[in-house]
Order: structure tokens, then sequence, then C-alpha cells
């Protein structure tokens, strides 16, 4: 069946119809599909849409079948060939096991790298994909019996890489260890925000914009006014929340966002299962926010400052250019993420150019100066036992004194 779709063409070489057969000059991206000022047969419909400048169409063999569907637009990927992208469900889903083997062998057959969650209540995926697959990717999701029509689309990154080394998939809680929360709380969804829209809501007034995130992660980027609670687990977060959002009247507005959409799905649906009823969330979260600062930038100025913060290893990527952090260890302006050269040590905190020099992109503790300079296998052979504590990994900013970070173990 013909669906309107993306442009696929850059310009129509030579648009009288010869028959059904037009000649196109295909836009880059669909070069590895369509060979330049090539041939391509039109359905009926698709006619209606040629024009000089271009071309609309879903034709019978010429292009693969799901390049015009609901993934549209394909993002241009990273000079490494991977498009970085994440999604999430929420469905009953049986037999995990056998589906996060599945998943396991069959990902990572197509090259996909990355992080997958799945548990009885869905999956919630980080992944980058060979921008060539992202279609085998897209047709294994809709062939699937467990998957099909689950997943509406992709969440495209800001910036494309390969973003992850390897692919694990785990049979985990979706969000976070602590918060099972069943299909039936689930249910109670929020009212989603498109990005375009946000801007509007967040001058509601007394309006309570909540950051579901880590106060790491609100470091280095945030909505104006917006609020993170200041806890050390998601657990803690939503327990906070929920006794913040109870003393206020049950229909006072409340905006939640958080990196791409989940943990404020599952919060706030908890919310309204307490009874209030004026919970929305940003749909696709800060990550499809960047997506429309980044298409309508001239018109529209972002209310998102700084960075968000990813959990690979690019550390986040830039919103606009403000920089909100500074650095742990010398208090210059800085929002980069870092961890520790010393494997075992691995701590995540803020470092500016520097003091990655001074310290030999360290935390500044002698074991870890020493250490950061053997060689891999040495390090591999001479592996500690976790070196910080949840809290203190999750507080990089209390750990440093003058520079250098103190660890309870050093003593
Ligand atoms: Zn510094
Ligand atoms: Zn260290």
């Amino acid at each position: 069946m013909f669906r309107r779709g993306v442009s696929v063409a850059r310009r129509v070489v030579a648009p009288r119809l010869r028959g059904t057969h037009v000649w196109i000059q295909p836009q880059p991206l669909y070069t590895q599909w369509i060979k330049p000022r090539s041939a391509i047969r039109l359905t009926e419909p698709a006619r209606r849409y040629t024009t000089h400048s271009s071309l609309y169409l879903r034709t019978h063999t010429d292009l693969p079948p799901q390049l015009s569907t609901m993934d549209a637009p394909y993002p241009v990927p990273g000079s490494d060939g991977f498009v970085t992208l994440s999604f999430y469900s929420f469905f009953s889903l049986q037999s995990i096991q056998t589906t996060r083997s599945h998943l396991q062998a069959q990902w990572e057959a197509l090259g996909i790298v990355g992080r997958v969650y799945v548990s009885n209540e869905g999956i919630n995926a980080q992944l980058s994909v060979p921008f060539a697959k992202i279609i085998d990717l897209r047709e294994w999701l809709e062939h699937s019996t467990v998957f099909r029509g689950r997943i509406s689309r992709f969440n495209w990154a800001l910036e494309h890489s390969q973003a992850f080394k390897a692919l694990h998939v785990r049979v985990r809680p979706l969000v976070a260890a602590g918060v099972e929360v069943g299909l039936d709380v689930l249910a109670n969804e929020p009212e989603y925000v498109e990005p375009k829209d946000w801007g509007k809501e967040l001058d509601t007034p007394d309006a309570l914009v909540l950051d579901m995130r880590n106060t790491y992660e609100y470091r280095v980027g945030r909505f104006d006014n917006a609020v993170c609670p200041d806890v050390d687990t998601f657990r803690e977060e939503l327990d906070q929340v929920r006794t913040m959002c109870l003393t206020r009247p049950r229909d006072a507005p409340i905006l939640m966002y958080c990196t791409g959409g989940i943990r404020c799905s599952v919060a706030g649906a908890v919310l309204r299962g307490d009874g209030l009823t004026n919970v929305k969330t940003l749909r696709g979260g800060v990550i499809a926010y960047g997506q429309h600062v980044r298409k309508t930038q001239e018109t529209q100025e972002s209310r998102f400052r700084g960075k968000n913060f990813t959990f690979d290893k690019r550390r986040g990527e830039v919103v606009t250019s403000e920089i909100l952090a500074k650095c742990d260890q010398c208090g210059s302006e800085c929002d980069t993420f870092v961890n520790c050269a010393h494997t075992s040590c691995n701590l995540l905190f803020i470092q500016c150019p520097g003091c990655a020099e001074k310290h030999k992109k360290t935390c500044g503790r002698e074991l870890c100066v020493e250490r950061a300079q053997l060689s891999h296998e040495e390090r591999v052979k001479q592996k500690l036992p976790p070196q910080w504590s949840h809290r203190e990994r999750v507080r990089p900013e209390l750990v440093f004194r003058d520079g250098v970070a103190h660890n309870p173990l050093d003593n």
C-alpha cells in the first residue's frame, strides 16, 4: 500500500514520466539503495507526489520497504557509520529469558551495540546501530511476535556514533533497581506533551517543574526553574516527589522530564495513581526536545540549557553551548564528565583539560595516578574491588578536596 513518506530524492532528473518510471538523483543518505540517476518505478498514487524538487514515494522493490514509515526523517550517521537511538515500551512480556537470549544473539548478528533491559513489564533499549541495519532492526521488531506494534518510533540521539562497546541484554527492572512498578500502575499514563508545546507548558502559572534524573545529570544541563530532588537513588527521588506533590492541590500542574521519557512514564503513572490529576511529561524527554531545538534554532530559544547527560561513551549531548557546571578538581567552568583513567576506580566526575593533564586523567588519588600508567594487561591483573559507594559515585562533587578525590579506603 502506498504511504506518503520521506523525500528520498534530491532532484528528479527527468521529471517527465516514462511509463511508470522516473529518473532521480537520490539524497546522499539513500545512495546505498538508489544509484545516482537511477530509474525508479512508481506506483500509480506515487506519481501524484512527484515534483521537480522532491519525490515522495514508496515503490515496489527499489527502496527498502520500511524506509518511508514511522522513523522518518532518518538521521545522518556519525563518521563511524553508526546511528544512536533509544526506545521503550510497557507491555506484558512473558518468557523473558528466551526473549533476552534472542535479542542478544540476533541483534548482535546485525552489529548492534548498546544496553537493553527486559522485564515482565516490557523493554528499555539504548542502542547504536550501523546505519545500513536500521531497516533490518525495524523489520525485526515488526516481524517479532513479541514486539510487533509495540515500538511506535525510535527516539534518535542528537549526536551519532558508536556509543557502546558491545551489546548487553539483561533481565532487569526497566528503570531502576528497587522500583518495580506493575503494568496496572503503568497503565495510569501521564499526559504526554510534544516538544514543540513544552515551552508553553513551562509558562503555566504555579507549575512544578520536576527533573526526574540524578543530581549529576542536572548539574550539566536543565530546564530553567526545574527542581531536582536532592537524593541518591530513583527510589528516593520518587518518594520525595510524591511527598512534595501531595502537599499541593490535587489538580495543581506538575511538569516532569527526564533524558528519554521512561523515568517520567513511570513516575508520572505513580503520581496519577496517587490521585493527582494534572501530571504532564515531555514526550521523548530532553533527547526529543533537543531534536526540536535543532530544527527550530533560528525561530525559537531553547528552554533547556547546557548538556543532556547520556549513559554511554558520549556522556552527554550538547543542547545549547552554555556551560552550567564546574570542574570537580579546580572549580573552573566545565561540563565534561570523564571516568578516572584507573579502571578499577572508574569514578565519574567533571574534569577540565588542565586538570586532565595535571592529574593524568585520574581523580587525583595517588593510587590512581600510579595505576593509570600501567598497561591494560597489568591493570586487569591488579583489578581491585569496587572503590566507591553508591553515594560517592552519584555525588562526585562531595569526594573532592583540593583537586584530589578522597577515598576512605586510602587510609
Ligand atoms: Zn579543573
Ligand atoms: Zn581514581
